[in-house]
């Protein structure tokens, strides 16, 4: 059973700064609702996700506090520096995804990892609170839900490690829902649901 595991957030990329986004690219398209960044929808997420544990009293870190879009190098770095003190730990890193496709998906870094069984928790609970989504699981190379890719804060990062993508900017239903605060705050939900019940040892 996994229990006492914390998470080490990671909110992708650059957030907004006096109305200049941080990062090139990474963006939707600018459909009727304007232009979903990447960035600050990924502080969306994992600001009600803190938010949320605070008042749930549940122990977090986060390695992306700043709005600036901080490097990818410094961010692994930051996050073994946590798992080194605090080997119950994982990263989760939250992004939303673009290029074609839908629904929400999750990876870990390649083989089997002790980041596959927490991926598979946080996946299996998105898929049971988000039956109206489309779920992109690689079931096929290893039995898990998560696909495995080389990312570099998975693969760089010393200790667990999972990403999740959650929904495509540039579908035109996930941008309506990625936009929409309901969804947002039962996203919110669905993760810190899961982020408990590894922490409590209750799934
Ligand atoms: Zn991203």
């Amino acid at each position: 059973m996994l229990k006492g595991l914390v998470p080490i957030l990671d909110p992708g990329h650059g957030g907004i700064i006096g109305g200049k986004y941080q990062t090139s690219g990474k963006r939707s398209p600018n459909w009727d609702q304007g232009i979903i960044y990447e960035g600050a929808a990924n502080r969306w997420i994992v600001n009600g996700v803190m938010a949320l544990m605070d008042q749930l009293d549940l122990p977090y870190f986060n390695i992306c506090p700043e709005l600036r879009d901080v490097s990818l190098e410094a961010r692994v770095r930051r996050a073994n520096a946590i798992q080194v003190e605090h080997p119950n730990s994982y990263v989760l890193s939250i992004h939303h995804n673009a290029g074609g496709g839908t629904g929400f998906e999750g990876f870990t870094s390649k083989g089997d990892t002790p980041s596959d069984p927490v991926a598979d928790r946080f996946l299996a609970q998105l898929e049971k609170d988000f039956p109206d989504e489309t779920p992109r699981f690689d079931y096929y190379s290893d039995g898990d839900r998560d696909k495995e890719v080389s990312y570099r804060i998975l693969t760089g990062t010393s200790g667990r490690a999972v990403l999740l993508e959650l929904g495509f900017m540039d579908h035109r239903n996930d941008y309506k829902r990625i936009l929409n605060p309901k969804v947002q705050r039962r996203r919110i939900r669905s993760l810190v649901y899961c982020i408990s019940a590894l922490y409590y040892g209750s799934l």
